[in-house]
């Protein structure tokens, strides 16, 4: 028999965990660890309540849950409840698919100020993610800068921009909701440091800017390189460009009460305010092949919220080597050290979608298995073990068959208008447990 712990369910731990079934096929034992009690990582407290479709994802890892090899063992931190070391003590293998769950910092001066956030304590926020159940971002002012050009900054924008009834159908948690509702937000600026041909926004999310019921894009039409430019970009990202120039070229929508700015060519160079973010201080760059270098032009934005979405870190656990440059473990197409592996946004940083963390578990679980004797038995013992040693210190798991009876209990709390009503406090997701 093998012994194989996951940390991390989301979608590259329950890929790996997949990939690991297929391989070793009745001879693994696979244990799911989170630190959460609820499974699925962001497919659950990142991707946007109002993207059910992709949400929907979550359901094909139902087949992976209901192998009876395979458990979820969630409320339990590694690092604090149990340490790698002991982990690598008790299986074969250990895979971290930890994600890269940190905000990166901006390192401007003034990031610390009330009212500047980072995109994974706004996302978590409003997805229900209990680290960030008390976060309550000042929605009172008129204006809101978005920092970056990807997707979730279109994510965080959108939010912003809805009415309550665009909200129907999503599982947006009802605390952000209500503020959502009552948000005195009016103008939504993305500052990016290079122009349009540099966006990382995906053509279908960018083409949603232009059906918001009371938001309206404004993109500077002398922004642009000349059209025979496009010809040159990726068939995706020349889509996303003629998305922008239809915004460009649109009349000012009058009717709508908040618009979505694109501002390109914009430096973030500080953050200022007294005793909270007032404003964002802007240099204006242009492109030297490609890279964006100053002009020594400044501009103040107005930016009573600041949320900055500028990429994420690999949280760092002591026993595992890091890498600070790219913000996630060192490893070599994955491996780490003998027995320790890792996957995903852990092994990469954070890009790619979903389904670019499938070919990354499978590829791992090759690599695992070429590492082991064909047929032969490892010495470990496995979750049996963890369970020892998890009681001992009084750590309470979750499992599967718990997180069905969470499904459910939040099911039941749903909206008229929503699939669910998400849990968002530790305490809650244990009472109905009876832990
Ligand atoms: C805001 C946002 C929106 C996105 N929207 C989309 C989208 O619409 N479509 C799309 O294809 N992709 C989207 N993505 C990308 C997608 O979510 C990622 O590709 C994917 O989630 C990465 O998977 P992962 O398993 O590596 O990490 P994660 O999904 O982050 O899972 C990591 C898991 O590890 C757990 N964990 C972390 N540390 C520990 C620890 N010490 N002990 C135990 N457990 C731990 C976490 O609780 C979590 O459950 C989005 C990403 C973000 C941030």
């Amino acid at each position: 028999m093998r012994h194989f712990a996951i940390i991390g369910s989301g979608p590259a731990g329950f890929y790996t965990a997949e990939a690991l079934a297929k391989a070793f096929g009745e001879q693994a034992r696979i244990d799911i660890i989170d630190k959460l009690p609820v499974p699925y990582g962001l497919i659950r407290f990142g991707v946007a309540p109002d993207h059910q479709s992709i949400k929907a994802v979550a359901k094909r890892y139902d087949k992976v849950a209901d192998d009876p090899q395979v458990r979820f063992v969630g409320n339990v931190a590694v690092g604090e409840a149990v340490s790698i070391d002991e982990l690598r003590g008790l299986y074969d293998a250990v895979i971290l698919a930890t994600g890269a769950p940190h905000d990166r910092a901006l390192g401007i001066p003034g990031e610390e100020l009330p009212g500047v956030v980072g995109s994974s304590a706004f996302v978590g926020w409003y997805n229900g993610h209990p680290d960030f159940a008390d976060l309550d971002p000042p929605l009172d002012g008129a204006n809101a800068v978005v920092i970056g050009n990807g997707n979730v900054a279109l994510d965080v924008a959108r939010i912003l921009s809805k009415t309550r009834a665009e909200f129907a159908g999503s599982d947006i948690v009802g605390h952000a909701l209500d503020a959502l509702e009552g948000s005195g937000v009016r103008t939504i600026t993305f500052l990016g440091r290079r122009g349009p041909h540099q966006i990382a926004m995906t053509p279908k999310e960018l083409g949603e800017l232009g059906h918001l019921v009371a938001a309206a894009p404004a993109v500077d039409p002398g922004d642009f390189p000349s059209i025979e430019e496009d010809e040159a970009l990726d068939p995706g990202l020349r889509k996303s460009v003629s998305h922008l120039r239809a915004y460009a070229a649109a009349p000012p929508a009058g009717d709508k009460p908040k618009a979505v700015a694109f501002d390109f060519f914009a430096k973030p160079l500080a953050i200022e305010g007294e005793g909270r973010a007032e404003r964002v201080l802007v240099e204006r760059t242009r492109l030297d092949g490609g890279r964006a270098v100053g002009t020594g032009e400044t501009y103040a934005v107005p930016a009573d919220l600041v949320v900055s979405c500028i990429g994420y870190s690999s949280p760092h656990i002591a026993g595992v080597p890091y890498d600070d440059d790219g913000g996630k473990y060192r490893n070599d197409r994955g491996r780490i050290d003998d027995g320790l592996y890792c996957v995903g946004w852990a092994r990469r940083g954070p890009s790619g979608t979903i389904g670019t963390n499938r070919p990354d578990g499978y590829e791992v679980a090759e690599q695992v298995a070429g590492a082991m004797a064909p047929g032969s038995d490892g010495s470990k013992v496995g979750g049996e073990a963890l369970d020892a040693l998890l009681g001992a210190r009084g750590v309470k798991s979750t499992s599967f068959a718990d997180w069905r009876r969470i499904e459910e209990a939040e099911t039941a709390a749903a909206r008229p208008d929503s699939p669910r009503e998400k849990f968002v406090r530790h305490h809650h997701w244990l009472e109905i447990l009876g832990h």
